[in-house]
């Protein structure tokens, strides 16, 4: 078979390594790709956003399967024009992406089906929204816009100004465009975070090992947010009792409830989670495989990826026993000096082979591109270096044993990934 893969991030190139390895696929194919995943695609010039031109691109290969992996193409509703030109997909079409694509909507499913999460009220005009955090006094407040806002859309304020701050600059300075429209003012929640990414076809679900991410820039979570800065999987907080629960309380019920609204949901869901003193609650839904998750989670895949893509589009997921290792993998992003703000790029990238890969470790490509043989960097997350080990301890080690034979002008990564984790199993 062969396979067309939509994006070109690192959560891209751990995809397309799943899928190389695949007994049933022949040739790949990705827009746009980037250095390393151009090692095992075929790489084309398209936008992952440019709808029309990924249509066009899909028209001209005729892959067996096109699989949409970033949030922008599925929420714009790419799956619904590649199906309605007879493409086989995976992912979900737009009316089931709306889940990452407006908080409103999700939150409000979760309130209509009992699902629990944090506490909230949606606003579009800022004079109620202040009055109404004035009121609940109860700080940190949490504010976020109802779009896609590439991860910015949320903040924690501390104090009733920094509230009145966020609720102004997205509702009347529209510092988020459209995505900042109408914004949901919700209760903070304490405890440890836990991401779960999920293969769903519509009516049965099966959660894929657990992770966490990193999303502070700096060590022992200082700076700002980022993309994410590394990850580890499995996650040892994700304990069984709560991962019964999350079944229970959390998955099936979304998978139930989306189901029940005519809008069912094939492709990857994304669970984040905080494991309050109340129990599991929903921090929110991505609609796509998390970056840098994946980079963790599917190197630990048994079970041929094409067979599972197969099963979600045919809707018999139940009937797929999907094996999964018992290694731990750890994944330490490299970035550019400055990221998330402002950096620098074409830096030329020493220790990767002709392959891209160090030895030792395997590493994904997320910002770089290949000129004259050479590895430059291209973006602020650059590199996603991730080992296997026996413990987690193990695989924390080999990672970053790799990540001191790599160099680049000004790189930057973080030297306590995993360490929370690591307390946690002691
Ligand atoms: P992402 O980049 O993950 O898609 P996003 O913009 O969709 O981010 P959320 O995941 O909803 O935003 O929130 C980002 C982070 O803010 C969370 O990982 C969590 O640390 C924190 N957060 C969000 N909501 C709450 C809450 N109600 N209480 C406490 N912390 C929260």
């Amino acid at each position: 078979m062969n396979v067309l893969v939509i994006g070109g991030g690192g959560r891209e190139h751990a995809i397309i390594t799943a899928l190389a390895k695949s007994k049933k696929v022949d040739k790949l194919y990705a827009a746009p790709g980037n250095g390393g995943i151009s090692k095992y695609a075929e790489c084309f010039n398209v936008k992952a956003t440019d709808i029309d031109g990924c249509v066009e691109l899909a028209k001209k290969l005729r892959p067996d399967y096109v699989f949409v992996a970033p949030d922008d193409p599925l929420v714009m509703g790419m799956v619904d024009k590649l199906n309605a030109e007879g493409f086989k997909t995976f992912g979900p079409r737009a009316n089931a992406a709306i889940l990452e694509g407006s908080k409103v909507f999700s939150k409000a499913l979760m309130k209509k089906y009992n699902i629990p999460t944090a506490a909230y009220e949606t606003f579009t005009d800022a004079d109620e929204a202040i009055a109404y955090i004035k009121k609940q006094n109860s700080f940190p407040a949490v504010i976020k816009c109802d779009g896609l806002a590439l991860g910015k859309g949320v903040i924690i304020a501390k104090d009733e100004q920094e509230a009145e701050n966020a609720v102004r600059s997205m509702l009347l300075d529209g510092k988020f465009g459209k995505s900042g429209s109408e914004i949901v003012v919700e209760e903070f929640m304490t405890g440890p975070e836990v991401t779960v990414l999920a293969f769903t076809d519509g009516k049965t679900v099966k959660p894929m090992i657990s992770s966490m991410d990193h999303k502070r820039a700096y060590d022992n979570d200082e700076g700002l947010n980022t993309g994410g800065m590394g990850t580890i999987a499995p996650n040892p907080l994700y304990t069984p009792d709560k991962q019964q629960e999350c079944m229970e309380k959390i998955f099936l019920p979304t998978i139930k409830a989306m189901a029940a609204e005519g809008r069912p949901f094939k492709g990857c869901l994304y669970f984040g989670l905080m494991l309050t003193p109340n129990g599991a609650k929903v921090i929110e839904y991505n609609c796509r495989f998390g970056d840098p998750e994946t980079q963790v989670v599917l190197p630990l895949l048994e079970t041929d990826i094409m067979d599972i893509i197969e099963a979600v589009w045919e809707e018999k997921l139940d009937a797929l026993d999907i094996k999964w290792s018992d290694k731990s993998c750890a994944c330490v992003v490299m970035a550019s000096g400055g990221y998330p703000e402002k950096y620098e790029t074409g830096k030329v990238i020493s220790g990767l082979d002709e392959n891209g890969q160090c030895e030792g470790a395997f590493v994904y490509h997320a910002g770089t591109k290949l000129e004259d043989g050479k590895f430059l960097t291209a973006g602020g997350r650059v590199l996603g270096i991730t080992a296997y080990g026996d413990t987690l301890k193990e695989a924390l080690d080999t990672a970053y044993k790799a990540v001191d034979t790599i160099s680049f002008e000004k790189a930057h990564y973080r030297h306590d990934i995993g360490k929370k984790a690591l307390s946690a199993l002691k």
